[in-house]
């Protein structure tokens, strides 16, 4: 049974051949660690941590609420520019900084997305206690912003010079009602080119997600006439035919394996107690680890709410005042898709963490890797090194000891995919 569902997992997810994808990995690349020029840009970050964490704090102390990410892309813009990349942000507002390759026909991505889930006007001023830093955002993504400009510098400081093109990429929109809208724009645009994308969210070095939870939010709509709750007696009510699908719905059967979950998380509706209600609204959140099932959970959803509203119009004494209308509409989606077992990708960084000797374990998440492992590009999300908590939270907090190490996981890792040229032809 397992092995069956295992399959129909695969099945479900548009994950490409990667065998075909495997054949254009560059085939003779010597073992990183020695390479003169890696262990270089390895090198640069130790005698420049208190300026990487100073980075940190600035980035951090820029506000990047949803939706107004722009001055923070501009300090980003500004900052990897003078890693000597060429920087441009695109319509979306993501900024985008280029080393080119050997084949510009082939980009591996390392990306950290810009915003915060905090509202304008949140108090950003970064608080030191000790070694410790305290502020909304700071780890998430305050550490995988500064990250992305230090592994720039490193590798501008070790003048490599990549087989495949490397794109950074400071990315709009990764939080909530953003939807991912930044790396979507993103992906359209380069999908073509695009081999391997590293996705820098936050602290730590203790996992890397490579498999994409699938997540949609719903919202339903009823609408009714509306009237008093005695002379009007007997007309449809919003309320109740959302309280018949909603029971149906909740009685909805799904699979402990793939994991699929459903949330009835808000309702709003009414005017009161004494009125018979003109509409009510119902958020409902879906997640699963198969495509599939979060397709058969959506169905379910419509099929509940239109039978709630069938049988309360079938039990209603008047119609003629009108009937109900209603509509679930899809307020966000994130995909999902899963990293092969045997990519390149995930053969870079297992092969990073034997040189650090680092630990690691296979997480299921929601981040930016969705959008590119759900159209079939390999891709990972990982912590930039160091410690952090309280994300999404005022006690937000990150501390920076080790982060030299998570540091080096990315850079091997991404070296690892882009492929450096030999140090003669230098
Ligand atoms: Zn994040």
């Amino acid at each position: 049974m397992k092995r069956f569902l295992v399959w129909v997992i695969l099945f479900a997810m548009p994950v490409r051949s990667s065998l075909a994808r495997q054949t254009t990995r560059p085939s003779t690349t010597p073992p990183l660690s020695e390479n003169s020029q890696v262990r270089t840009a390895m090198a640069w970050f130790e005698p420049n941590l208190n300026g990487i964490n100073d980075l940190q704090v600035r980035i951090t102390e820029i506000p990047a609420p949803p939706f107004q990410e722009g001055q923070r892309a501009i300090a980003l813009k500004d900052l990897l520019a003078q890693a000597g990349l060429s920087v441009h942000i695109d319509p979306t507002g993501n900024v985008i900084a280029e080393l080119p390759g050997l084949n510009d026909n082939e980009i591996v991505v390392l990306s950290a997305h810009l915003d915060t889930v905090f509202p304008a006007g949140t108090d950003v001023k970064v608080r030191r206690d000790g070694e410790r830093l305290l502020a909304p955002g700071i780890s998430d993504n305050g550490t995988g912003l500064a990250a992305l400009v230090a592994v720039a510098r490193a590798i501008q400081a070790a003048q490599i010079k990549p087989r495949r093109t490397i794109l950074f990429l400071a990315d709009v929109g990764e939080e909530g009602e953003g939807n991912l809208r930044g790396i979507r724009a993103f992906v359209d645009e380069y999908r073509s080119r695009l081999k391997d994308m590293i996705v820098l969210d936050g602290a730590g070095t203790d996992y890397v997600t490579t498999i994409a939870l699938a997540s949609r939010r719903l919202e339903v709509e009823i609408t009714g006439p509306g009237g008093h709750s005695w002379s009007d007696f007997g007309i449809p009510n919003p309320i109740n035919a959302l309280v018949r699908g909603s029971v149906r719905f909740i009685n909805t059967k799904v699979p402990t394996s793939p994991r699929t979950t459903f949330n009835l998380g808000q309702i709003e509706g009414g005017t009161s107690v004494n009125s018979i209600p003109h509409e009510v609204h119902l958020k409902v959140d879906v997640r699963s680890a198969s495509l599939g099932e979060l397709d058969r959970l959506e169905s379910a959803l419509r099929e509940c709410i239109a039978a709630g509203v069938r049988d309360e119009m079938e039990a209603s004494r008047d119609l003629s005042r009108g009937k109900l209308e209603w509509k679930v509409e899809l307020m966000g989606s994130r995909p999902g898709g899963e990293l092969a077992a045997n990519s390149p990708l995930l053969a870079s960084l297992r092969a990073a963490d034997v040189i650090l000797e680092n630990d690691s374990r296979i997480e299921r998440s929601s981040t930016d890797a969705n959008i590119p492992l759900s159209l079939g590009i390999d891709a990972i999300s990982i912590g930039a090194g160091g410690n952090g908590g309280g994300a999404h939270s005022l006690l937000e907090w990150y501390d920076p000891a080790g982060r030299e190490m998570g540091l080096n996981r990315v850079l091997l890792t991404l070296l690892g995919v882009a492929g450096v040229e030999p140090e003669k032809t230098k």
